[in-house]
């Protein structure tokens, strides 16, 4: 093989040019396929496999460049063979050779050991046997196999830590949270799913940008908290501040986001990177908000009747005055009043608690829509005063409904009484009622204030009061639309609201039927639904006659 100087100083140079190469890759598979080949050629060998130790020692063919991969199993007894016992491993290659059918007759191992640790062993098989190696030639191939050990090492912590890594970016790409990454200038460098759906900003168009474009965290006021006092850029030991505020998403949704960030700065103490994880606590915001807001509404709510009360029965009690029967009725008659809204703001109360308390408990009965719809617009009719008129619109057939009659009642008392209380200018209160399928769907429209969209989905949660000139002017503490809705939804069913603000607005809610109908246009009932389909509102009043039989008209 290596016979003069001449050609063993070739051999070191060739072998040095090798090693350079091996251990500049990184690629495990290239790596081993490379050691092979140098190895084979070296030991002028005719195939040669590398197997790699496991964690618990045991060696697993790692590549074979010049063997079928179903051959490999066949080299098991081979590898377990220990290297110093040349007669087992003489008799273990003759099986290896009769089970495969190869041309082996002699072979070459060479360990592979990094800094005292065995990661595994060259095999070089050879088809005749070739004479021993000299002293220089094992020397030779010592540095060979030490170069390749380091090699294969590399590749395989390379290989290690880019699992490792794809780990990581899989647990953070899946993380329901939005986590984003940022480097020694606050530019991002991840941005993961959560946070696109967040923010609203591709990730693409998000990288390389400052965080405080992408994440602009305002206060109350409006401030940019990460441009005027960003946790980043402070220099003090605080290692994982947190930061809460508003965003404006791309898409212009407004929500309150919580970000933690975990800081990784340099032993000098300036700032590396950081990871942020961001989440969307808008409802916690507000539910927090709101309970602020309860004891204020709730006690102004309670105190307003109290004092009015109170106010009265020591007016009437007065000794010094002699009030004439009228007086004492009329004095009395608005205690009874203030009393029964009392009471009611305190079932209100007690509803709402006993909702979180576990739910609702319903008994639902089949009973007729139109009569308890027509008793409701009565009572509430007698109240408004003249600048209100109510239509109901059902058709005569309107089949019965499986609910539970005073939860119902409930619902209709609120709607109506809403569309009284915010509608200051009076007008057409309509109540009407169409089948569709397996539900009725009730509608209560009014040409009131309205509702301005972005506040239309917040009216059903518990407290909300839309913030303008009637709340302050009307009674109320926000809880009738929650209960309606939860009543409504405790029945299977749905309720929502289309408006536009200052020109009225259209609450409508589904209820189960007693026995579901199949519509059909004989029926007529669709006709008399015309107003509780969900249309636009400004769509011109149907054709006159269209619904007569199923129109009555209570001028008030
Ligand atoms: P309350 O009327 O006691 O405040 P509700 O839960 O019944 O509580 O209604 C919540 C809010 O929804 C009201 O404060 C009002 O701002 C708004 N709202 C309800 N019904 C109407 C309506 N028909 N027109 C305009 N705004 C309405």
């Amino acid at each position: 093989m290596l016979e003069t100087t001449d050609q063993r100083l070739r051999q070191r140079e060739f072998l040095l040019q090798v090693s350079r190469a091996i251990t500049a890759q990184l690629d495990l598979t290239s790596v081993l396929d490379l050691v092979i080949d140098v190895a084979v050629d070296l030991l002028a060998g005719t195939i040669g496999l590398i197997a790699l130790r496991d964690d618990n020692g045991a060696l697993h063919v790692g590549a074979g460049p010049g063997l079928a991969r179903e051959l490999w199993p066949a080299f098991s007894a081979l590898l377990a063979t220990p290297l110093d016992d040349r007669r087992a491993l003489a008799q273990r290659l003759q099986e290896v050779a009769a089970n495969t059918r190869l041309p082996l007759r002699q072979v070459v191992a060479l360990p592979l050991v990094f800094r005292q640790t065995s990661v595994g062993v060259i095999y070089v098989f050879r088809a005749a046997l070739n004479v021993a190696f000299t002293p220089e030639e094992q020397e030779l191939l010592k540095d060979f196999a030490d170069q390749a050990a380091i090699a294969v090492s590399n590749a395989r912590l390379y290989q290690s830590v880019l699992h490792d890594k794809q780990q990581l970016d899989a647990i953070i790409e899946q993380s329901a949270d939005g986590v984003m990454i940022l480097d020694s200038r606050w530019r991002i460098t991840t941005f993961n799913r959560a946070m696109e759906q967040l923010t609203g900003w591709p990730r693409d168009e998000a990288f390389g940008r400052p965080c405080a474009e992408v994440l602009a965290i305002k206060d109350e006021r409006g401030v940019n908290i990460c441009l005027v006092d960003c946790p980043l850029q402070r220099h003090s030991p605080e290692s994982n501040p947190t930061v809460e505020g508003w965003i404006t998403t791309r898409d212009g949704r407004q929500l309150y986001v919580r970000s933690n960030y975990a800081i990784q700065r340099a032993p000098t103490g300036e700032f590396l990177s950081a990871i942020a994880n961001v989440r969307d606590v808008t409802e916690q915001k507000i539910e927090a908000e709101m309970q602020n807001t309860f004891i204020s509404v709730i006690s102004h709510e309670l105190k307003t009747p109290v004092s009015i009360i109170k106010g009265y029965a020591e007016t009437l009690a007065r000794e010094d005055a002699n009030w004439d029967r009228a007086t004492l009725v009329e004095g009395l008659q608005v205690i009874v009043e203030e009393s029964d809204r009392l009471a009611r703001q305190i079932g209100g109360l007690l509803e709402v608690s006993r909702l979180q308390a576990g739910g609702l408990r319903l008994e639902p009965t089949d009973w007729p829509l139109p009569p308890l719809a027509a008793q409701v617009v009565e009572r509430t009719a007698a109240q408004a005063g003249d600048t209100f008129s109510f239509e109901l619109r059902f058709s005569d057939d309107f089949p019965p409904v499986h609910a539970d009659y005073e939860r119902t009642r409930q619902v209709l008392e609120n709607l109506i009484s809403n569309a009284v209380k915010y509608s200051p200018d009076g007008g057409v209160i309509r109540i009407a009622g169409r089948v569709a399928d397996d539900h009725a769907i009730v509608a209560v429209s009014d040409q009131g204030i309205g509702i301005p969209p972005e506040e239309q989905t917040k009216l059903f949660r518990r407290f909300y009061r839309v913030d303008n000139r009637l709340q302050r002017e009307t009674q109320g503490a926000g809880l009738g639309l929650f209960l309606a809705r939860a009543i409504v939804e405790a029945q299977g069913g749905r309720i929502w609201v289309e408006s536009q603000p200052g020109r009225g607005a259209r609450f409508s809610f589904t209820l189960p039927l007693a026995t579901p109908q199949l519509v059909d246009s004989e029926r007529g009932t669709a006709e008399a639904a015309e107003g509780a389909e969900p249309r636009a509102l400004e769509e011109p009043e149907e054709a006159e006659g269209t619904a007569n039989q199923a129109r009555k008209l209570l001028d008030c």
